[in-house]
């Protein structure tokens, strides 16, 4: 190709894109490429079948109501996991099989906290997911407040012997989190005895927020709980009108032996190139609280309703469109551990990897990790779903369980970009159940999910 025409070929790619803001860019519906006009007609008929009915959220309310919430480990997901199976028998799909992983089963046990000076009132608090328990009596001890790992290490000689509150107000989750992953360990290394954490999320109703920690190797492991917001509030009033406060905390968690579990697989072969795969899933664990509507029984049920529907109208692509549902997301990571390891002799046949995981809120379009060229091709795609308000091309496209793969094999990944004002309302938590997804929504991820999955999955030249 000569330069002239590289160069009028890359300002026709560049004219189908506007920027809206750094890193985001809709495609505009004049200069389309020229391949795209044999996918406007699957499009509109994906889009009519995905909104036409309630069928996907129907699944997810038997999936949040009949099992409910689904720990790794649990008798629930492996529930969960057996009839995901069968149903993606039922629709038709695919190769459907399970691939066994084994993964921590930690069992959370009663649990409680109170004040108990300047006088005896309950805490409303959730055990960190991988905490250690406190002894069976519990532990004692006056209250240190700190706001950063700054001030806690600039006063080590107050932290023995207390009870650590990080009372960091949320951000973004990526800041506010590392308190939750690192600061019990943070405050063990100065000698404290055990870690609250204001709950990582936005103020809510009294919602505890729970979510995994890590221990490091030298630090003693102490037991760590999220108190809600109003709580943690309550005890910096308490602590700032120079009242001596102690609080007691009870926990009885712990880890079992490792448990068999597995990840859900279902396809559709693609019609000329089946080697070549373009992945779509969500996580089928969830934390021990309220049902995993959100996070990530949604996303599950969005990714696997996109191939029920192209299979339903007889949409099959050239290449082969599979469903992973993963397990293990939320407390190990083993699930997409051991489809790299499983998979890696087929890894470079991978076109493209999904992973829905932000929830179902509004959808806005899709976040995108690859090439420039890929990028333009996958921001032409989303403009078909223009009319459902999901044409947005974000930057970084980024899923846990699809990280190890994709990077070992240096293979293209989305995201499903969403409104997510309310996602940290109920991240979580007792709250996390079916009533708050709204089924129009829920609808346009599963039709801004099939369209680019079909799209990228048909397209004569590999993303
Ligand atoms: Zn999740």
């Amino acid at each position: 190709m000569s330069v002239a025409i590289r160069r009028a070929v890359l300002l026709a790619f560049i004219a189908i894109c506007v920027v809206v803001s750094p890193g985001r860019i809709r495609a505009r519906a004049e200069n389309p490429p020229p391949w795209l006009e044999a996918y406007r007609a699957p499009a509109a008929r994906l889009i009519g079948e995905a909104t036409g009915d309630a069928f996907a959220w129907r699944r997810l309310s038997v999936l949040t109501d009949t099992i409910g919430h689904r720990l790794s480990g649990s008798p629930h997901l492996a529930r969960a996991i057996k009839w995901a199976a069968e149903e993606m028998k039922r629709d038709g799909l695919e190769n459907v099989h399970t691939e066994k992983v084994m993964v921590p089963r930690w069992v959370r046990g009663n649990e409680s906290a109170e004040i108990i000076e300047p006088a005896r009132q309950p805490i409303v608090m959730l055990g960190l997911g991988g905490s250690v328990a406190t002894p069976p009596a519990g532990v004692q001890a006056d209250v240190l407040i700190v706001h950063g790992f700054e001030e806690l290490d600039a006063h080590p000689a107050q932290v023995r012997g207390r009870v650590v509150l990080f009372n960091v107000p949320f951000t973004s989750y990526g800041e506010t989190v590392r308190f939750r992953s690192d600061g019990a360990s943070r405050a063990a290394r100065h000698g404290a005895v055990a870690m609250l954490i204001r709950s990582v999320g936005l103020n809510g109703l009294r919602l505890p927020h729970t979510g995994v920690l890590q221990y490091s190797d030298d630090a003693p492991k102490i037991p760590a709980a999220a108190v809600t917001t109003e709580d943690a509030d309550r005890l910096e009033r308490m602590v700032g009108r120079g009242d001596r406060v102690v609080v007691a905390l009870k926990m009885e968690a712990h880890f079992e032996a490792d448990a068999e579990s597995a990840n859900v697989v279902g396809e559709i072969r693609g019609r000329e190139k089946p080697d070549e795969i373009v992945v779509v899933s969500g996580h089928l664990d969830s934390w021990d609280v309220g049902a995993g509507a959100t996070d990530d029984g949604g996303g599950c049920v969005v990714s696997w309703e996109a191939l029920r529907i192209l299979k339903k109208l007889n949409l099959r692509p050239r290449r082969t469109i599979r469903l992973v549902l993963w397990t293990n997301e939320e407390n190990g990571g083993r699930g997409g551990l051991a489809y790299r390891d499983r998979h890696r002799s087929e890894l470079g046949r991978h076109v493209m990897m999904m992973e829905s995981d932000s929830g179902v809120f509004r959808p806005l379009g899709f976040g995108f990790s690859g090439s420039d060229r890929a990028r333009q091709t996958v921001a032409a795609i989303a403009s078909l779903l223009t009319g459902i308000g999901a044409d947005q091309i974000v930057l970084n496209g980024e899923g846990a369980d699809i990280a190890p793969s994709a990077q070992e094999g240096h293979i293209p990944t989305m995201s499903l970009e969403v409104d997510d004002s309310k996602y940290f309302l109920i991240h979580h938590t007792e709250a996390d159940t079916i009533d708050k997804i709204d089924p129009e929504n829920f609808n346009r991820h599963v039709a801004a999910l099939a369209v680019v999955l079909y799209v990228v999955a048909d397209l004569p030249e590999r993303l």
